[in-house]
């Protein structure tokens, strides 16, 4: 079955298999799982309910594919993944298709998000043959000292559902050029691009056991016992942050190397000086990628008080043009949300905020289903305390706040546990240099709206996480130091 073939016939209905050892094969216990389009509810197919014993086969794999994985010359690795992201390339409106209908966005985003994924691919095939290390003599002169990099081992790689392509190949893309072999656990909301990326693989001739794929709705029983195993020796993750916390402390008991990309709240900085044309057209994108469901996602906008009113009244009649609808049809700029919690979580925060004194300058409204959508929302004059503000928002609501000053512009910026993201709109340089050390944020997009590349470190600090997926610092975390003292 080809590609295309295989996305097909996902989206006709066939029952998905799991990928372990090579073979495409059902669950142990024979269950399934439905996966839903978020734009009508109904179930696109169902997917093998993946269990401990399907867990303990991934692991088994995978340890036992570790050492001729890891041995394999490094332009070996390289051209599998070029390979790999040429077909996915290739695929570009399968994969978009395949995207959209389990994840909601519309199909301009996903050709976006198989763009910026199959990158990852290229990327690193480009950084696996670029692994070096050092050599030199001890201060003492008694031992020539090597230091080479080795491949960290059988890696766990658990993804989220908002970029099911992209959160995939960003973790595969530095394992397998770095000669980890890997598991899989792709999100129970959207396990069918995932699947359609292992195909792609075994297209260009992955080894059986590199790459295996769990399907499951009960992650804890499937791959929490993985974590204490001394063959698994890395745990990626991207996901929420209580997860994240709750892995860590698992993956305590086997010493894992960690690597964790979790929430995000951006604080959306709009100076005095910005260009305001910039600043509102930024503000769409960082607000409104993804129908918000970004952990980029602008969270919070804090706007200077003398250009605060103008700034929201050009915002809010931008967001109010936005056409809301199903991702396949041409005229929809936000699809729904992923699921109906969702939904109705992101309305409890907007009613929350009003509650509080926040005014909706536009949209606030829970539309009627079929699916869950939302419209595009902005709030003004809403309060520091309001859950709009303190948690993460996942959907295209802008919460608005006033600053008068710089160190109160910083000031607010930082008041979250999260520090993944921020933006800032100013003209002026100097500014520029002094509040950059200040915003306690991984990564800081000025005068721009986006800032994710994978030529870029993307990762956080605080509660956003741990490592860097991406740039030339993404293969590191896949990596181990090896020092061989040779007597002289
Ligand atoms: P989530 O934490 O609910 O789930 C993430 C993944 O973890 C899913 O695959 C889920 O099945 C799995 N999981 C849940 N419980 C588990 C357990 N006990 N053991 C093993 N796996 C378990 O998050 P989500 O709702 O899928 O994604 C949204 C979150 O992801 C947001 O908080 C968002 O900010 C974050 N996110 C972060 C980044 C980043 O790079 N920092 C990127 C995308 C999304």
């Amino acid at each position: 079955m080809s590609v295309a073939e295989f996305i097909d016939s996902l989206l006709a209905g066939r029952t998905a298999d799991l990928y372990l050892d090579g073979r495409w094969t059902p669950a142990s216990g024979g269950a399934t799982f439905a996966v839903e389009d978020p734009a009508t509810g109904k179930v696109i197919t169902e997917v093998a309910e993946g269990t401990a014993a399907d867990g303990q086969a991934a692991l088994a794999a995978a340890d036992a594919a570790q050492a001729a994985w890891g041995a394999t010359t490094p332009r070996e690795r390289a051209d599998i993944l070029r390979g790999a992201f040429d077909l996915i390339t290739a695929h570009a409106d399968d994969f978009a298709r395949l995207i959209t209908a389990e994840m909601g966005k519309s199909l301009a985003e996903a050709r976006g998000e198989v763009a910026y994924g199959a990158e990852f691919l290229r990327w690193f095939s480009e950084e696996a043959v670029r692994i070096d290390g050092r050599y030199g003599t001890l201060p003492s002169g008694k031992l020539q000292m090597m230091v080479d990099r080795r491949p960290v081992g059988p890696s766990l790689l658990i993804t989220p559902w908002n970029f099911p392509l992209a959160m995939a190949t960003r973790k595969l893309g530095p394992a397998l050029a770095a000669g980890c072999t890997t598991i899989v656990k792709p999100a129970e909301l959207t396990p069918l691009t995932t699947l359609a990326v292992a195909k792609v693989f075994e297209e260009v001739g992955v080894p059986a056991g590199v790459i295996n794929v769990l399907t499951t709705t009960d992650p804890a029983a499937t791959t929490g016992p993985l974590l204490s195993d001394l063959r698994l020796r890395k745990l990626s993750f991207t996901g929420s942050t209580p997860v994240g916390k709750a892995l860590l402390a698992q993956a305590a008991e086997g010493v894992l190397r960690c690597s964790m990309e979790l929430g995000g709240s951006a604080p959306f900085i709009v100076f005095e000086d910005a260009d305001l044309d910039a600043a509102v057209e930024g503000a769409i994108a960082a607000k409104t990628r993804n129908i918000g469901e970004a952990c980029t996602a602008a969270n919070r906008f804090l706007v200077h008080r003398d250009v605060h009113d103008e700034f929201v009244e050009r915002f809010a009649a931008r967001m109010g043009a936005l056409r809301v609808g199903a991702g396949d049809e041409p005229s929809t700029d936000l699809g729904p949300l992923i699921d109906d919690r969702s939904r109705v979580r992101v309305h409890g925060l907007v009613t929350d905020a009003v509650e509080r004194g926040a005014r909706v300058v536009v949209g606030g409204d829970l539309p009627d289903g079929p699916g869950h959508f939302y419209p595009a929302t902005v709030l003004a004059g809403v309060s520091a305390e309001a859950r709009v503000v303190t948690e993460e928002i996942f959907g295209p609501v802008a919460p608005v706040q006033v600053f008068s000053d710089e160190d109160e512009a910083v000031a607010l910026a930082n008041s979250t546990e999260y520090g993944l993201v921020g933006y800032v709109y100013t003209p002026d340089l100097d500014r520029v240099m002094r509040v950059a050390p200040r915003l306690q944020f991984g990564m800081l997009g000025v005068n721009a709206g986006v800032v994710s590349d994978p030529a870029a470190p993307f990762g956080g600090v605080k509660h956003s996480g741990l490592g860097r997926e991406g740039g030339r610092e993404g293969i590191d975390e896949y990596l181990e130091y090896q020092y061989v003292g040779i007597a002289r």
